[in-house]
């Protein structure tokens, strides 16, 4: 019967059995690999790619579906993020507290644990700067060091589920014998099997590649050309027209007096705009790091294909020079920069589908969005709680699998493309680059008096509105109506 669990338990004779109990069977010729369950787990899940969203779905699936085994595995030989400081907002938090690692994770937050609280925009590209707007929200935004975050998050996991490193998947195919079974190709020869596959493996995501090389075959083979060659081009990233340098200032390296600067004075974030341009800064690491992020914009090249390399090192220089002319703060500020990395910012294109079978891709995987509203990481939370909440439902089974990613792509799939378009929004707003100011050039802008203060008060209104989607149903009642509907779907079955 389809529905039924099929547990095998582990034979001590099995090639692939392993003196853990776990079910994977890795080396083994795909064509003999028998598919092993452990007594008592329903069915098993692999997670490619350790990041945030694969980390967070872990956790996540091991705190609310303890009947699933799953394994993780990454490409990389060690774990380390890159990159600079990351913002959670209070639904990303939310889920934090979810999973039980509120505690753990404010030992490495903020200004020393506290949360961030106000934020304020100044319009800089002119020799006086003004305020935009200055907002002390009664809403928690909790900032870390990457890989203080990434540390904590890896340390909850239990020793059953470490992550298994120097794993680049290369492909994935879903059995069509009706054993409903994923087969796993890494590129080192070995194989590995799952009745779920999540594809947290990033923006350059290889199984968002293989899903929708699948769908176009299909599409192609079926006549649908236009539709083959539209689901093709989701496969490659697209690039923003952004660039990003992240840079970390340590505190304890600066000069005398330096304190008085309002960047390495208060808890704020403190978002700096001009035509084409921004710098944000806020505290990590307990205050004993500034994270320090300046965007430069290229309007006319987004949607393009960027050939270059997306990350490399950028010197001060490179930095300083795109500042010119900015008001003293930022000037003082980018002094302090001993280079960082630059980050090209691609995205993902708005995909039709996160799911296909058996497989979902979560995080930037499926939605890699710009950075405007800190909200990347958080929405791969909000996939991979979701996902694990749908997941430990009594009445999901290996069998109703597909059923279970269906109700994750419906529910999903638009929140997190609205977040996603409302991300690019706020990018053009603080580039001073929305529809509304196609007229200001940056000579006009540098002018200083460009824009009155009713005109910085509606820019101001226009960047607060696109944080709406923060303040509806929360992330736990979300989840509630997923499962709720999720048994609307198990009834018509
Ligand atoms: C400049 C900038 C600032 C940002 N600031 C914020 C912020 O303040 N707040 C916020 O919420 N978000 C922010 N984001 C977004 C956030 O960083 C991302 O959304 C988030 O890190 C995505 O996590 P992920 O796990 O989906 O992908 P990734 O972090 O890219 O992880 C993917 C993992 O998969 C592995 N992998 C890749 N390919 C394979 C393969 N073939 N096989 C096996 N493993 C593989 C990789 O090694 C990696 O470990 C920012 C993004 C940028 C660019």
């Amino acid at each position: 019967m389809a529905d039924q669990l099929s547990i095998i338990r582990p034979q001590p004779t099995s090639r692939g059995y392993k003196s853990s109990g776990h079910f994977y069977v890795e080396n083994f010729p795909l064509a003999r690999a028998p598919h092993i369950l452990c007594a008592m787990s329903k069915f098993s899940i692999a997670i490619v790619g350790a990041g945030l969203s694969g980390l967070i779905s872990a956790l996540s699936l091991q705190k609310f579906a303890p009947d699933v085994e799953f394994a993780i595995y990454d490409a990389v030989s060690e774990l380390s993020d890159i990159g600079a400081g990351i913002g959670l907002a209070p639904r990303a938090w939310a889920i934090i507290q979810a999973i039980g690692l509120e505690e753990a994770l404010l030992k490495v937050a903020g200004d020393g644990g506290q949360p961030c609280i106000p934020h304020m925009h100044r319009k800089s590209d002119q020799a006086e700067g003004v305020i935009i707007d200055r907002t002390v929200r009664d809403e928690m935004n909790y900032s870390f060091f990457r890989a203080e975050l990434q540390r904590v998050l890896l340390e909850h996991l239990f020793p059953k589920n470490k992550v298994r490193l120097n794993k680049r998947l290369v492909s994935y195919v879903q059995r069509s014998d009706g054993s409903a079974i994923v087969e796993l190709l890494f590129e080192d020869g070995s194989t590995a099997q799952c009745d779920v596959l999540l594809g947290c493996d990033g923006i350059r995501s290889r199984i968002r590649a293989n899903m929708y090389s699948q769908l176009a075959d299909q599409a192609q083979a079926e006549g649908r050309h236009d539709e083959a060659s539209r689901l093709r081009s989701h496969i490659t990233p697209v690039f923003s027209g952004e660039i990003v340098y992240r840079c970390l200032i340590r505190k304890d390296t600066l000069p005398e007096g330096v304190s008085e600067h309002p960047a390495f004075n208060a808890s704020d974030l403190i978002i700096y705009c001009g035509k084409n341009r921004h710098i944000v800064t806020y505290p990590v690491s307990q205050g004993r790091v500034l994270n320090v992020g300046a965007g430069v914009s290229y309007p006319e090249q987004e949607g393009t294909i960027y050939e270059g390399s997306w990350t490399s090192a950028a010197g001060r220089e490179e930095i300083t020079k795109e500042f010119v002319g900015w008001e003293a703060d930022v000037q003082e500020l980018v002094q302090y920069v001993n280079g960082g990395l630059k980050w090209v910012i691609n995205v993902v294109t708005k995909l039709p589908t996160y799911v296909h079978g058996r497989v979902a891709l979560v995080g930037d995987a499926a939605h890699a969005m710009g950075h405007h509203l800190g909200a990347g990481a958080g929405q791969s939370f909000e996939d991979a709680f979701l996902l694990a909440k749908l997941i430990s439902h009594p009445g999901v089974t290996k069998g109703n699998i597909p059923v279970v990613l269906g109700i994750y792509d419906e529910v999903r799939r638009p929140f997190t493309q609205h977040v996603a378009a409302l991300a690019r929004r706020r990018g053009k707003l603080h580039h001073l680059d929305s529809p509304e100011l196609a007229w200001l050039t940056a000579e006009r802008s540098a002018k200083g008096d460009a824009l009155s203060q009713e005109q910085l008060g509606e820019i101001s209104e226009m960047m607060e509105r696109c944080r709406d989607w923060q303040f509806g149903p929360s992330v736990l009642e979300e989840s509630v109506a997923a499962q709720r509907k999720l048994e609307g779907a198990f009834q018509s079955l």
